[in-house]
């Protein structure tokens, strides 16, 4: 029998899972408060998505991938991670193969994703609208829109963001992190090559890395403190790209700003459950990570694909025993990355005197070569591994 799922969020984590569902045989309404043509074209928005190497194999499944332009996939071969004025580096290299991933841009992806389902017979967009109150029944599900209208289904997915309204009106509860900085994301041109390598430094009050993108060009993500960030982003013109530029040093010759930063404030988000009674959570809703280690959508991409893969073609995609699986399977895939990553960005913001040895120490211990073939294979995320 067909059924309906409702998935609430339209962006990079619930156009996934509607890609996933291709070929099934229930009916996937999306619901999205952006308009169509915001879905069908988005604009840029500073975000260079490193996508791991099983993110790749997901999306060629789902046929994104070969939807985006060559020149806009950008090989990521190796990380280089330093501290300080310090000439010590840790390099980070595929265990595999001859790149980490690639580099996308956010709505290069978004597109991608969207264009996939536009002609996929059972999704249904309604865009121009928001779930304002979810009801849950034993047997159904039911969501009333901002409109006023209703619409009654079998599951229904929240991919709402990492502060998910949905979230709350389910009962679930959200651990939150946040950590009173701001990152700043824009494209730059630089006279000196940069390998494909990106290159991440710790500063004091500040962290920089440079995402490689076409020759001469990269992604500049500048974190600061909160109001550090206003105080740049206030500025225009030489001023800002003065600003911008003197974070890199002398390290990539001359500096051009070609976009204007755009701020992202930085918490980190991860849900008590990922499931309950006929609805699942998935994307920024179920893990919001901290862009440092760059799988926030690679996450999402996983859970979307693994939860489509269990109830897409179930005789009831909201059966408990299969939002169970999923969220037992999620749970374990995330929460080892989620952790060390909030401890590393703790250690990392933390200016006081005893953690500047403690991360010298443990940006040596990441050069044994035991840590670096884990943290190669952790950030590739190999298809095969
Ligand atoms: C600077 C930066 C760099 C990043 N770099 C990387 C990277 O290198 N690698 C990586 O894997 N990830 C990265 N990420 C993370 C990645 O961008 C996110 O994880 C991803 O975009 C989350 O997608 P989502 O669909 O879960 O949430 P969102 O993108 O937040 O989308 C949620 C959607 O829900 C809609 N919505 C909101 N309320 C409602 C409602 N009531 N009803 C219906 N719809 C609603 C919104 O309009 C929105 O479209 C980065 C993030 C940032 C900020």
């Amino acid at each position: 029998m067909r059924r309906t799922i409702i998935v609430a969020g339209g962006g990079p984590a619930g156009l996934s899972f509607a890609c996933a569902l291709a070929g099934s045989p229930h009916r996937v309404v999306v619901i999205e408060p952006q308009a169509q043509a915001a879905l069908a074209a988005p604009a840029p928005d500073g975000r260079e998505i490193a996508l791991t190497r099983r993110s790749e194999a997901i999306l060629k499944e789902m046929g994104v991938w070969q939807s985006f332009p060559a020149d806009a996939i950008h090989p990521l071969c190796e990380a280089r991670v330093l501290n300080g004025a310090s000439p010590f580096a840790m390099q980070i290299g595929p265990e595999r193969g001859d790149s980490l991933g690639n580099l996308v841009s956010n709505h290069v992806i978004r597109a991608g994703l969207y264009a996939a389902i536009e002609d996929q017979p059972n999704v249904e967009l309604r865009c121009g609208r928001r779930v304002v109150e979810p009801r849950i029944g034993e047997t159904g599900v039911a969501v009333t829109l901002d409109d006023g209208s209703e619409l009654v289904g079998d599951l229904l997915i929240a991919a709402d963001s990492r502060f998910s309204k949905l979230r709350d009106a389910l009962g679930i509860d959200a651990s939150v992190t946040r950590f009173g900085h701001t990152m700043l994301v824009c494209r730059i041109a630089h006279t000196l090559p940069h390998r494909h390598t990106s290159t991440e430094w710790f500063d004091h009050g500040r962290t920089v890395a440079l995402l490689p993108l076409a020759e001469g060009t990269s992604g500049l993500v500048v974190t600061l403190a909160n109001d550090e960030a206003r105080e740049v982003c206030a500025l225009e013109g030489a001023a800002l790209e003065h600003r911008m530029a003197g974070f890199l040093g002398q390290r990539w010759g001359q500096v051009t700003l070609l976009t204007k930063p755009t701020p992202y404030p930085l918490a980190m988000t991860f849900a008590e459950r990922f499931a309950g009674p006929r609805c699942a959570l998935i994307g920024d809703t179920a893990v919001g990570m901290h862009p440092v280690t760059a799988h926030g959508f690679n996450f999402g991409l996983l859970g979307a694909w693994r939860l489509g893969q269990l109830v897409g073609q179930a005789a009831d995609p909201g059966a408990a025993h299969l939002l169970s699986r999923y969220a037992r399977q999620h749970r374990l895939a995330t929460l080892p990355l989620y952790e060390a990553t909030r401890q590393l960005v703790k250690l990392y913001t933390d200016d006081r005197l005893l953690a500047r040895p403690i991360r010298a120490g443990v940006l040596r211990l990441g050069a044994l070569p035991p840590v670096r073939r884990i943290m190669g294979r952790l950030l590739s995320q190999d298809a095969a591994a």
